[in-house]
């Protein structure tokens, strides 16, 4: 008999439209052009929200402002199915090539149109194209901070074209943030940082769990990476756009690698999905890390982030 699964997962949406892609010159540059442009979020978020159903499982939808203000009704339904809805910034941009002033107000801006959509504190965010690089640490987490952020799963552990950092730690840790007059932030607090699920595979660090891994890898290779992280002691992150499930959306002019990246593997994405859902057992972000026991701590320090060598002076909120 098989034992049924026990460790939680974090099944992850990105919600964003087909053409939210980042770092390409698309005819989609300029959000004044979004909305002439077919849209296909709600259908396909709605197959994802019916897989969801289907399986029993409860997900964390990370949320581009621009479709929450577009579509609230779809916001409301995942809210009201249970579901937790984070922040995937306003406009989808990089994070590491907005300034800070710049990357405040759009935080600001959708926040404050996901809380009053879904009501729901909405804690949780993820930078677009997981653009959390060291050179946006020092004003990115005191900024989120401010605005109520207490989550993140932003950082990937291993290389990657805008974003990732290569050797960070895989366990969600607890990252202290001291002050920071300039952002507004006033306390010393602290962040629960949960990196993305990366895998060993022939020597290197590798994503499985999502997006074009996931859509590329066998799911024999996709299961082993939930194995090796639950054998670990850690829980496992999916991560899915709702353009990745649809074989009918638009394609986008681009540089051929990027072209494979984000089409391949699209008609057994959906299938690949409910393989992870049936085999393992998937919940919001927040049901998984309140099962979390264990935190080591972090601290921002001189724009890094370090293990905590220090007894902080305050404590704030875990
Ligand atoms: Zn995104």
């Amino acid at each position: 008999m098989v034992t049924p699964p026990t460790q939680l997962n974090a099944f992850c949406v990105d919600l964003e439209e087909w053409w939210h892609i980042c770092a390409a010159d698309t005819p989609y540059n300029d959000p004044a052009t979004w909305d002439a442009a077919p849209p296909f979020v709600v259908k396909d978020t709605e197959i994802l929200m019916r897989l969801l159903d289907e399986t029993g499982a409860r997900g964390t939808f990370l949320t581009v402002g621009w479709v929450a203000e577009k579509y609230p009704s779809l916001i409301k339904r995942l809210a009201d199915a249970g579901h937790e809805i984070g922040c995937h910034t306003y406009y989808h941009r990089v994070v590491y090539e907005q300034t800070p002033e710049e990357f405040d107000a759009d935080i600001g801006q959708c926040l404050k149109v996901l809380r009053e959509i879904s009501g729901q504190p909405v804690t949780a965010f993820r930078a677009p194209g997981f653009s959390m690089k060291r050179e946006a640490f020092a004003y990115a987490y005191p900024i989120l901070a401010k605005h109520g952020i207490t989550t993140d799963v932003s950082i990937v552990p291993a290389a990657r074209d805008h974003g990732g950092v290569e050797g960070f730690t895989r366990d969600p840790f607890l990252l202290r943030i001291p002050p920071h007059p300039t952002f507004d932030l006033r306390q010393p607090t602290s962040m629960k940082c949960w990196p993305v699920s990366v895998m060993d595979f022939m020597g290197r660090t590798t994503p499985f769990s999502g997006g074009g891994y996931l859509r590329l890898f066998p799911m024999s290779l996709v299961k082993r990476g939930y194995r090796q992280n639950h054998a670990a002691g850690r829980p496992g992150m999916a991560y899915i756009h709702p353009r990745e499930i649809d074989p009918d959306q638009p394609r986008l002019k681009l540089p051929w690698k990027k072209y494979f990246k984000y089409y391949v593997g699209i008609k057994g994405c959906e299938e690949k999905l409910r393989q992870s859902l049936r085999t393992f057992k998937f919940t919001t972000i927040a049901e998984v890390l309140a099962s979390v026991k264990h935190w080591p701590e972090y601290e921002l320090i001189h724009g890094d982030i370090k293990p905590a060598t220090r007894r902080p002076a305050s404590s704030a909120a875990a």
